[in-house]
């Protein structure tokens, strides 16, 4: 069907949904209780959440980058120039001081020369992983990772206040520069193939939305490592599909890209060929507070 020379388009399912009113009761529950839960996890008695109950890891004060940096964002590989990335970065200075996402216990705080926890040894220097008492949907244990720091302030075991300092931004293992590096595991802290994309798990800033979505192709298969732009009036940002072998989207939402920080407005996306030509082009409308979800079936 041939609109503005897109030869196929197909807006599959749409929705947008309220997430906040119930992750704030979810995440209330959780730290009330996390002390005992912490010295005695069963598998019962920690709820499954949905997403958005994280913190940013790094200050939401002036002089400091507690957003994400979105040239190297979860699942891409910066233009070919990177290893898929596993998490996604806060760039700033060394020594800013980096904060537990959540309230957890300390799984491993040091290097990683000795322990494998990436690709390879010494890949993230130090580094430090906290267990939490929220769980997956499917109910796995959901872990943070935060590596390539200066100093480690934290030890293993130890339990950790919502917010609490772990240690400095820096620029050890395979870092290019300071920075912070952070993930989300699920299930298995010590498995990289393991990990789920931060944006869906931070918090959302104050009015603001996200949209994630997925893209496959008529079969139902997805289509990895494509070009999106999502644009409204003001604003114009480019991701990538991600999946496959090393990353994963989430095992119930099956997404493959997710755009967290939106400003409430309609936005256009756009699915691009690869050379840069659009071949899907519909409207989806973001929301504070919420996410609002597209599945696109690309009929090529
Ligand atoms: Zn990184």
């Amino acid at each position: 069907m041939p609109k503005m020379g897109i030869h196929c388009r197909k807006l599959c399912l749409m929705l947008a949904f309220l997430l906040a009113c119930p992750l704030v009761a979810a995440q209330d529950a959780a730290i009330a209780g996390h002390q005992m839960r912490l010295t005695a996890p069963t598998s019962a008695d920690i709820e499954p959440v949905e997403h958005n109950v994280l913190h940013r890891p790094i200050q939401l004060l002036e002089g400091y980058a507690h957003w994400i940096d979105r040239s190297y964002a979860y699942g891409g590989n910066a233009m070919n120039s990177r290893p898929v990335h596993l998490g996604v970065e806060f760039v700033n200075a060394r020594a800013t001081p980096v904060f537990a996402a959540k309230a957890g216990r300390v799984v491993f705080a040091g290097d990683d020369t000795e322990t494998q926890l990436g690709p390879q040894l010494d890949y993230y220097g130090n580094v430090v992983v906290l267990a939490h008492d929220i769980r997956s949907l499917r109910g796995r244990r959901i872990y943070t990772l935060y590596g390539h720091l200066e100093a480690v302030d934290v030890k293993l075991g130890q339990v950790v206040e919502d917010l609490a300092r772990l240690g400095s931004v820096g620029s050890s293992g395979v870092a290019i520069g300071p920075h912070l590096h952070f993930e989300v595991r699920v299930g298995d802290p010590f498995d990289f193939r393991q990990t789920r994309n931060p944006e869906l798990w931070l918090q959302h800033y104050i009015d603001r939305g996200l949209i994630a979505g997925s893209l496959r192709n008529q079969d139902g298969e997805p289509i990895y490592g494509r070009r999106l732009t999502v644009r409204s009036d003001t604003v114009s940002r480019d991701v990538f599909t991600y999946g496959g072998e090393v990353v994963s989207g989430d095992p119930v939402w099956r997404e493959s890209f997710v755009l967290a920080d939106l400003r409430p407005d309609e936005y256009e996306i756009l699915v691009l060929n690869e050379r840069g030509l659009p071949v899907f082009r519909d409207s989806v409308q973001v929301k504070a507070y919420r996410t609002t979800f597209v599945e696109i079936v690309l009929d090529e």
